[in-house]
């Protein structure tokens, strides 16, 4: 058979060789059913209910155990979901209208469901598939089914419509080569895991992934987003070729993970880690991280009916900073609003929710909220400098309002007689081309800015992060998103102000050559990513990168940019992140 090329879309990095794996679990679906005993139905619920809750704990701790704290916080997740009022209201009322409990189940989930789809929030869209899994789970106790586990015996690389955490996190991980899924974007679920798994994924594949029978051989190319089936002996020496000199490469940048990362001509760049709970810290250290740059501090505020109080988030701000002492700790304030929503604040839907009240908006909006913070953060820091990070900055009136606000708690502060952080700094984070384009202006209120890409590219790009059909077109390597870059590093470094980067683009290895040319002070990434990262910053020299960043400017689309610097560093291209150690998977 001649090979076949499948494009998705790239989920994970890495490259897979392997036979095929179909996983196709059948759904339970149940018929219309009355029921005569209305109070034993009503238990029956109860105890279905009960069970799936401690099925959630058990793969929570599961989860936390093989892949991290983040992954386990999914199966919080959906044991909120089964305590939400409006759903066991709508089922209950159900069976008292005489439906047995699993159809009355099933009906009202799907109600429920349809709901949720109906209210403009990306962040809810995304998890429907999550929503599903609780469903299935409750009605397969509620019927006597039992979960239709992955069953895989050898290496394989999963194909499946679509994966569920659960079905995911019970299957032995050295197993899995790699996931594909016709179903799912950059930022579901099965990306994040397979991320964290060092698993390579593609997704999006669409019909195509049918094609794809169980068995039959293929590579999985997790940086192109590529699937070659029936790969003709060429392609395979290319691929094995290339996952040998990934992994040669991956044991080289752990080896020395733990030095600093110095250019050829001798220049060195701080590589601190993004974290998001304070579990990961562990991890940060043992991957080499110099600090941490970004601490996204939703954790504390999102999937729970009541804001934090000032002196849990004390606690947690305190040992963090603890732990990585005497390396900085840059805390960003809560990034809530948006695509992530906070409960016990009732926000008002909004049609555009990316374009709405998140970040700092949000956070001035709610002023007591964010002076709760504050307040939690200038204590946590005291005996230490602490680095403040505010999110999506888009006026000169807000960064100015934000540094007033931090100016009057710390006066409250020292008034009650608090210890608090001896010194200070405020950041703003570059994420909207208006704050990117006054950064010069600024570098008067703020000591540092943070590169937040991710946001930069799907404001700058207007392709919106979470939709899985603008995604092919959010590419932060775009000549216009590079510029953005260039001017405000140029405009912070003309007023002596700090530039870092902690958006995503960070922990490609294509972008660091052009990251150092364009004169980046510091980076932060995902853990995983550092080891690799320290590497590929030691092969180049400062001059080089320059050259290359100025080339890289004048070009007119992201293809050409990745291309162009695919020339400069063959060597480099996928060095991102090991995929494992097993014969078929780098
Ligand atoms: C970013 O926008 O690049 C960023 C780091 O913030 P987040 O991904 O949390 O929005
Ligand atoms: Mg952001």
């Amino acid at each position: 058979m001649k090979e076949k090329r499948i494009r998705g879309i790239a989920a994970s990095p890495g490259i897979a060789i392997g036979p095929v794996y179909r996983y196709e679990p059948t759904l339970v679906r149940v018929e219309a059913e009355t029921c005569q005993d209305v109070s034993a139905e009503l238990a029956r619920l109860e105890t279905a209910l009960a069970e799936a809750r401690q099925e959630l704990r058990l793969l929570a701790e599961q989860a936390s155990k093989s892949v991290g704290p983040n992954e386990a916080a999914i199966f919080s997740a959906h044991e909120v979901f089964l305590q939400d009022p409006e759903l066991l209201q709508q089922v209950q009322q159900r069976i008292r209208q005489r439906q047995s409990a699993a159809f009355a189940w099933q009906e009202g989930f799907r109600y429920y469901i349809h709901q949720l789809g109906a209210i403009q929030d990306e962040y809810l869209q995304a998890r429907v598939l999550d929503l599903e899994d609780v469903a299935q789970r409750v009605l397969r106790h509620l019927t006597g089914q039992s979960e239709q586990s992955l069953q895989l015996s050898t290496p394989a690389v999963i194909v499946a419509r679509e994966l569920t955490p659960s079905a995911l996190v019970r299957c032995p991980r050295e197993l899995v080569l790699a996931l594909c899924t016709a179903q799912g974007g950059p930022t579901s679920h099965v990306a994040i895991l397979a991320r964290a798994l060092g698993v390579p994924a593609v997704v999006g594949l669409g019909e195509s992934a049918t094609a794809l029978r169980s068995g039959q051989v293929v590579i999985v190319d997790g940086e192109q987003g590529l699937i070659v089936a029936e790969p003709g002996e060429g392609e395979l020496t290319l691929y094995r070729q290339r996952r040998l000199r990934l992994q040669e490469q991956a044991k080289r940048a752990e080896q020395s993970r733990l030095q600093p990362a110095c250019t050829r001509d001798g220049h060195s760049y701080p590589v601190r880690a993004n974290i998001q709970a304070p579990e990961e810290v562990a991890e940060a250290r043992a991957c080499g991280a110099e600090g941490i740059g970004l601490l996204r501090t939703e954790f504390l505020f999102l999937e729970r009916s009541q804001a934090p109080t000032e002196d849990e988030q004390l606690e947690i701000y305190r040992a963090i900073i603890e732990a990585m002492r005497p390396a900085p700790v840059v805390i960003r304030t809560f990034d809530i609003g948006g695509d992530k929503p906070a409960p016990y604040l009732s926000l008002p839907s909004e049609s555009n929710p990316f374009l709405g009240v998140r970040g700092v908006r949000l956070g001035l909006k709610y002023p007591a909220l964010l002076r709760t913070q504050l307040r939690a953060l200038l204590r946590a820091g005291a005996g230490h400098e602490l680095r403040i990070l505010f999110p999506m900055v888009s006026s000169y009136e807000e960064a100015e309002a934000l540094r007033q606000l931090t100016r009057a708690v710390q006066e409250e502060l020292r008034q009650q007689g608090q210890p608090l952080a001896e010194r200070i700094e405020l950041g703003i984070m570059i994420e909207v081309p208006a704050a990117a384009l006054l950064t010069e202006a600024f570098a008067e209120v703020v000591d540092f800015f943070s590169l937040g890409t991710n946001d930069l590219t799907q404001y700058t790009l207007a392709a919106d992060r979470t939709n899985e059909s603008t995604a092919p077109l959010a590419d932060p390597f775009h000549p216009a998103v590079l510029r953005l870059l260039q001017l405000t590093i140029e405009a912070a470094h003309r007023r002596q102000r700090r530039v870092e980067i902690c958006g995503e683009l960070a922990a490609e290895p294509l972008a660091i050559p052009l990251l150092l040319g364009l004169g980046i002070d510091e980076l932060s990434m995902v853990p995983r990513a550092i080891p690799g990262c320290k590497q590929v910053i030691r092969r180049w020299a400062e001059s080089e990168a320059r050259q290359i960043a100025l080339h890289a400017l004048q070009m007119r689309t992201a293809a050409e940019v990745r291309s162009y610097l695919r020339a400069c560093s063959p060597d480099e291209l996928t060095a991102k992140e090991d995929g494992g150690s097993e014969a078929e998977r780098a």
